[in-house]
């Protein structure tokens, strides 16, 4: 946190109205006291039209009513994770039913589907360094000639680029080392930041066995990215546990982050789900108001030029109301392959989240993993450039036979 948000904590001592609240952070974004901030994200049903209001109007001058998602393949490089988060559907110790490493044939397959079915983003998404926890699948590492998982993400990437899609890799936390051996092969990575509240680490915690997951090594990292200048995507994750001030805690910082490096191209406000073979099985989703004021607090603090994402499979029923908080992206979805992290929920089909959008006076359209303003020489490595504005090309024509047709 930076030294302004500590100097925001010794802020005038009374609750600031809802009103004045939401005047001072349409004003100062990010630079407002904590106080007026948590006053949003605490802010009772009755305010939530007029928190949703701003929030959607400051979208909608810097965005207009555009949304935007990217066409992708998941690509689940392994799921095996050291780490044990108490939500997580997706990690398997070796020898668990469904414990898969992807082998190459297996990416080469997936990367020609999703070629064929007009991809353009190859998301590599997997568990935390699963080499340091488990010898069996060093040996599987050995068998595939790398010493590392991000040496064989890499070379997956490499595939992809081959195959004329965009690589953006989620593999959890990463040092400066490996971010600068996956730069020349992604065009933006991503970690959520997901909660910046050290409780959430404790005994009986959703983190309690997720090392990767203390906040101090996710800022790090981001602050690194940042350094790096990777285009980067980032968020957090809601219902886990955290406080309504402690969302607004990790938006926060997030807006630091961000202030310092210019980085950090989306941020992506997700809620959780329960499934019934996790440990927080019997914990209620959040339910479409929660999601919409954290979207509309992320919305004003990160200003009205951030991209800011909602996954539309886990919120199919609220879609519009997702919108009227400021969202101006869906973030990934795939034709090919399912969200193996939520695999209950479906991604929904383009067309009709067109008709949803329409319905709601937004139009939307296709872009790459990488944004177009991130897409320049200091963020984009020069080897990339060229796939990049191919596949913008082919983005852009696709726009203008849809603008003719109507
Ligand atoms: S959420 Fe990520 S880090 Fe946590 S257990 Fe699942 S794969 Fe591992």
């Amino acid at each position: 946190m930076s030294l302004d948000q500590d100097r925001r904590t010794v802020g005038p001592p009374s609750v600031p109205s809802f009103n004045d609240a939401l005047r001072r952070v349409v004003e100062q974004g990010a630079q407002a006291a904590l106080e007026d901030v948590y006053a949003l994200i605490r802010c009772r049903d009755d305010a939530l039209p007029d928190l949703l209001g701003a929030a959607g109007g400051l979208r909608d001058r810097h965005k207009g009513r555009h949304v935007t998602y990217s066409r992708k393949v998941f690509l689940p490089i392994t799921n095996l994770c050291r780490d044990r988060c108490g939500y997580c559907t997706f990690r398997k110790d070796p020898g668990d039913p469904g414990a898969w490493t992807m082998r190459r044939d297996e990416i080469l397959d997936w990367l020609a589907h999703a070629r064929a079915q007009g991809c353009k983003e190859a998301l590599m998404c997997l568990g935390d360094t699963p080499e340091t926890a488990f010898p069996t699948y060093r040996a599987t590492l050995a068998e595939l000639g790398h010493e590392s998982t991000i040496g064989y993400v890499r070379e997956a990437c490499e595939m992809a680029l081959a195959a004329d899609l965009l690589p953006h890799t989620n593999a959890g936390v990463l040092s400066r080392e490996e971010m600068e051996r996956l730069r020349p092969v992604n065009v933006s990575l991503g970690l959520m930041l997901e909660s910046l509240s050290p409780r959430l680490r404790a005994r009986g915690m959703p983190h309690h066995h997720a090392p990767d997951k203390e906040p101090a090594r996710r800022l790090a990292m981001i602050a690194e990215a940042g350094r790096l200048r990777i285009p980067f995507t980032t968020g957090v994750l809601i219902g886990i546990g955290e406080t309504p001030e402690e969302r607004a805690d990790a938006l926060l910082a997030i807006a630091d982050l961000h202030a310092r490096y210019g980085h950090v191209q989306e941020v992506i406000v997700q809620n959780f789900r329960a499934k019934d073979d996790i440990p927080m099985a019997s914990v209620p989703d959040p339910n479409a108001g929660d999601l919409a004021r954290t979207i509309a607090v992320a919305r004003l603090v990160l200003g009205g030029e951030m991209n800011v994402q909602a996954p539309p499979n886990l919120n199919p029923d609220d879609l519009r109301v997702l919108l009227r908080a400021g969202v101006n992206d869906w973030g990934g979805i795939s034709p090919v392959t399912r969200d193996y992290v939520n695999p209950e929920a479906a991604w929904p089909q383009i067309p009709a989240l067109a008709d949803t959008c329409r319905a709601e006076g937004f139009t939307l359209s296709e872009r790459l993993a990488i944004y177009p303003e991130y897409a320049r020489p200091d963020f984009l490595d020069p080897g990339l450039s060229a796939s990049v504005e191919r596949l913008g090309g082919l983005i852009a024509r696709k726009d203008t036979h849809v603008a003719a047709a109507h």
